[in-house]
């Protein structure tokens, strides 16, 4: 480099080491946006797919990759792509279904609020037609196949924030007799609890930003295939509409997957003593978990899910069904965050019609239950009793503060609250 002046220097010493010896035992952060051959000849066998390699991190970059490995082989599929978030991955399994106008998807009515939102605004506008139906009464979704034809099922293996276990197998029969692809949104079962593509589904998503993450400091998602066909349709979607995953948010959720087992175990465990908790508080009218005081939903479970797993989200419908009392409650939790999200360390209270159904109008809102009493809670890996003593805190404040003062702000030592916080 001495050869060269100053300036030119400073652009490239350092810089294009050959791979040093020993392989890093954890995937490192691969900052680039592109990488560079000696020979011309060679970059075009690698964009030939004659030779593995990279060329252009958002045809594909090692860290990225080393988290889709991940996932195929985690959700026991033939290949996994990441994007830049679960909104993301679900826009692309969609694109790679081949809708076109005219196409119908027939779609859970108890999806989450910005995918029912995805569907009817953008795919509408290119003339496909969204169609919602109720996916545990698998009767009437039988004839409802018959009817419309759809080219796409799409359903949640936990359903948000209304806690429906999809039957993936039962669904899975009625899209492939369709001749229509299924894709399940796997977010809040995460492949501890189900792996769907083995009971049938061609796609399976992830907002990678919650469990599989689970440290609430990166966006991602994940779309994974059952089936080889169909990746150069998803890998279209994934380089032209081109929302793909950084390396460092890669990195960030690859590291929190090493986890995603040891956090489950401890999340369900503290969902199940909640929602137990839940059913013998006096302000809670039902308590909404996988299976409880619901035969059916309980059977469904039963196959559905990882034994003796019912997930970590529980919902809870207070008596009082008034978004003013609802505040309230949740201004006076100190322990348990206000944070609009699932699936992370720290418990978490949302309300869902407030947030993830906020664009919904009040009426439908009110026939799919999603009433202004409903909470949705997330549990985290606290110490689980000092999540309930935090609850019933806030249930017995008479008189809740709009906000905290700042000597009111949680002070972990004094409040007694274990290490584990
Ligand atoms: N799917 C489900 C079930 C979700 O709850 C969410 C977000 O809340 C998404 C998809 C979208 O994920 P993201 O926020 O990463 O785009």
């Amino acid at each position: 480099m001495s050869e060269f002046s100053i300036a030119t220097q400073f652009v490239h010493a350092g810089e294009r080491r050959a791979a040093p010896l020993g392989v890093p035992a954890a995937t490192p952060i691969y900052a680039t946006s592109t990488f560079v051959y000696e020979r011309m000849e060679d970059v075009d066998r690698v964009v030939e797919g004659d030779v593995s390699g990279f060329v252009y991190s958002r045809y594909g970059n090692p860290t990225v990759a080393a988290l889709e490995e991940a996932m195929a082989e985690i959700e026991n599929g033939k290949f996994a792509f990441c994007f830049g978030s679960g909104m993301a991955a679900l826009h692309a399994a969609l694109l790679a279904s081949e809708l076109s106008t005219g196409s119908v998807v027939l779609a859970s009515q108890d999806l989450y609020g910005a995918s029912l939102e995805l569907l009817k605004t953008v795919f509408g506008a290119f003339g496909v037609r969204t169609v919602t139906a109720d996916f545990s009464d698998i009767e009437n979704l039988r004839l409802k196949a018959q009817e419309l034809k759809p080219r796409v099922f799409l359903g949640e293996t936990i359903s948000n924030p209304l806690l429906k276990v999809l039957d993936v197998e039962k669904v899975a029969e009625i899209a492939r007799k369709s001749g229509a692809k299924l894709i399940v949104d796997n977010t809040f079962a995460t492949p501890f609890l189900c792996q769907p593509i083995k009971s049938g589904a061609d796609f399976v998503v992830h907002s990678a930003t919650k469990f599989l993450g689970g440290h609430a400091d990166a966006t991602g998602g994940v779309v994974v295939a059952k089936e080889d066909f169909d990746r150069p349709a998803l890998m279209g979607a994934l380089t032209l509409a081109g929302g793909v995953l950084s390396a460092w948010e890669a990195h960030s959720i690859l590291r929190g997957l090493k986890t995603l087992g040891l956090r489950l175990e401890k999340q369900c465990r503290n969902a199940e003593r909640l929602a137990e908790f839940f059913l013998d508080c006096p302000h809670v009218e039902k308590v909404i978990y996988p299976g409880l005081a619901d035969d059916e939903q309980a059977e469904i479970a039963e196959r559905i899910l990882r034994k003796n797993y019912r997930g970590a989200v529980l919902g809870v419908r207070l008596k009082e069904d008034s978004r003013e009392y609802v505040y309230r409650f949740m201004n006076a939790l100190r322990l348990c965050t206000r944070a609009a999200s699932v699936g992370d360390i720290f418990t978490g209270v949302v309300h869902p019609a407030t947030a993830t159904h906020r664009e919904m109008s009040a009426a439908k809102r009110a026939r799919l239950g999603i009433t202004e009493g409903l909470l949705r809670i997330s549990a985290g890996i606290e110490e689980v009793e000092d999540i309930i003593a935090d609850i019933e805190r806030a249930f017995e404040k008479p008189s809740f503060e709009d906000s905290f003062s700042e000597s009111e702000t949680v002070d972990f030592e004094k409040k007694n609250f274990s290490q584990a916080v």
